[in-house]
């Protein structure tokens, strides 16, 4: 997944020039650009042949002073400790840009899931979940679903961590299954974040979503949550979406319900009957309304970005765009909605479970779906404003507001000792 840029790199040149912008002294800069805590975990599993195998994991806590450290954990068998540095550091970037009180983290096993038995992967996970319960916690660092993992894994963590406190724990992770203090609205939280920034930047350039065409990459949570809610509650017409096998195209649309039955019959979208086939580059040069990649992240590049010609992509996956693809896309009038506000509706809902959690007092789907429209669409305003008074693009935005949410919080707590 590092790709050809790296993603640890890309995130402090985006520091850097926020930093720079807001006038904040290198020291500072440097710290914010600073990973404060990587745990690097090498641990046995055994397989169900009988074999012990030893599988690498990391959780990287990047800055807490807004806040407990908060972030995903990701399976996948290209996990890279400089992958992980750079997932964490987002995860801060977007919690201070929604501006919920939290700061960032990330987890992630070299593992590919795929070619393991659920057996398995629920060992591996327990297993990694006790190596890295000391220094994860509901008052500390507070883990969730990423790439390849679900409510099934956030399950099995909370019960691991449980068991070794000899108490329920449900606030250490969030995004698990409702039965143990899910929050309603989670699995969807993504996308829906996703479409109220997609929903905004419409309105803003005068585009009529009813109609509009879509294009999806990566048909996982985010993507395929993203289809539903775009088709069903804007109705847009997605008319290509793709896996990791592949990709699809109609123009006449693409059903949700269809192709979702399809992918789960087949185990992906390709050949989904009526459609031609399109690959996973194609599909990002559409001629679209919008774009949304929703898998990996260096897909856009300074190679392809001067071929996309969508008027609004809108970032469900992590740092899908590079940095210099970034100056061409805006170049280009293409307004990108940037990953640190578009997709983080996840860790919106992800604190509201974690309220709930604690408080433990649970609210209504109506309840969440409100709150979280509210807070994307207030941090979707002040990135809009801060834009028009930075005359810059939408990412250098979301990153001021940020990087001076983040400063401010650090100033004032001031260095110890
Ligand atoms: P997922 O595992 O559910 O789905 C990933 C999808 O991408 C799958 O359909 C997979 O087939 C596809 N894919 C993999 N490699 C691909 C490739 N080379 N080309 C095209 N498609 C490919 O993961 P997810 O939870 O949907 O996460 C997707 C992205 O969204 C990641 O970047 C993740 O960090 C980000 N994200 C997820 C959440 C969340 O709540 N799940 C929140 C914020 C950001």
């Amino acid at each position: 997944m590092a790709g050809k840029a790296n993603p640890f790199e890309e995130m402090k040149k985006m520091v850097d020039k926020a930093g720079k912008t807001l006038g904040l002294e290198q020291g500072l800069i440097e710290v914010l650009k600073s990973p404060k805590r990587e745990l690097t975990v090498n641990f046995p599993v055994k397989m169900d042949d009988g074999k012990i195998k030893v599988f690498t994991g990391y959780r990287v806590q990047h800055n807490e002073a807004r806040g407990p450290y908060k972030g995903g954990i990701r399976y996948h068998q290209q996990v890279d400790i400089d992958e992980v540095r750079a997932l964490s550091s987002w995860m801060t970037w977007k919690t201070a840009t929604v501006d919920i009180p939290y700061g960032g983290a990330k987890g992630g096993i070299i593992a590919n899931p795929k070619t393991m038995s659920v057996g398995e992967i629920e060992r591996m996970t327990r297993r990694y979940a006790s190596e890295i319960s000391i220094i994860i916690g509901p008052e500390k660092d507070i883990p969730a679903p990423d790439v390849n993992t679900g409510g099934r894994e956030m399950a099995w963590i909370m019960d691991t961590y449980s068991m070794m406190k000899g108490y329920a724990v449900p606030g250490v992770i969030t995004g698990k299954p409702r039965e143990i203090g899910g929050s309603l609205g989670r699995p969807e939280a993504t996308s829906r974040g996703l479409v109220f920034c997609v929903r905004e930047a419409a309105k803003k350039i005068g585009m009529n979503l009813k109609g509009a065409t879509v294009a999806i990459q990566g048909y996982g949570n985010v993507g395929a949550f993203a289809h539903m809610l775009i088709e069903r509650d804007f109705g847009a017409k997605v008319i290509a979406v793709s896996d990791s096998q592949g990709g699809i195209i109609n123009e006449k649309g693409l059903k949700y319900a269809e192709v979702k039955a399809h992918k789960e019959k087949t185990g992906s979208v390709k050949g989904f009957p009526g459609s031609k086939p399109v690959s996973n580059e194609a599909i990002l040069e559409l001629k679209v309304d919008v774009l949304l990649p929703c898998a990996l992240e260096n897909v856009i590049t300074k190679d392809n970005a001067g071929k996309i010609v969508a008027k609004i992509s809108g970032e469900g996956a992590n740092g899908p765009t590079t940095f210099e693809a970034d100056a061409i896309l805006y170049k280009n009038g293409v307004l990108v909605l940037p990953d640190i506000l578009a997709n983080a509706g996840g860790v919106t809902v992800s604190y509201f479970e974690w309220v709930q959690n604690n408080y433990n007092y649970y609210w209504t789907e109506e309840e969440v779906n409100e709150r979280l429209d509210k807070k994307i669409t207030k941090a979707f305003h002040e990135v809009w404003d801060m834009k028009e008074k930075h005359k810059c693009n939408m990412r250098d935005a979301a990153y001021l507001c940020a990087v001076k949410r983040v400063a401010d919080a650090t100033k004032l707590r001031g260095f110890y000792p």
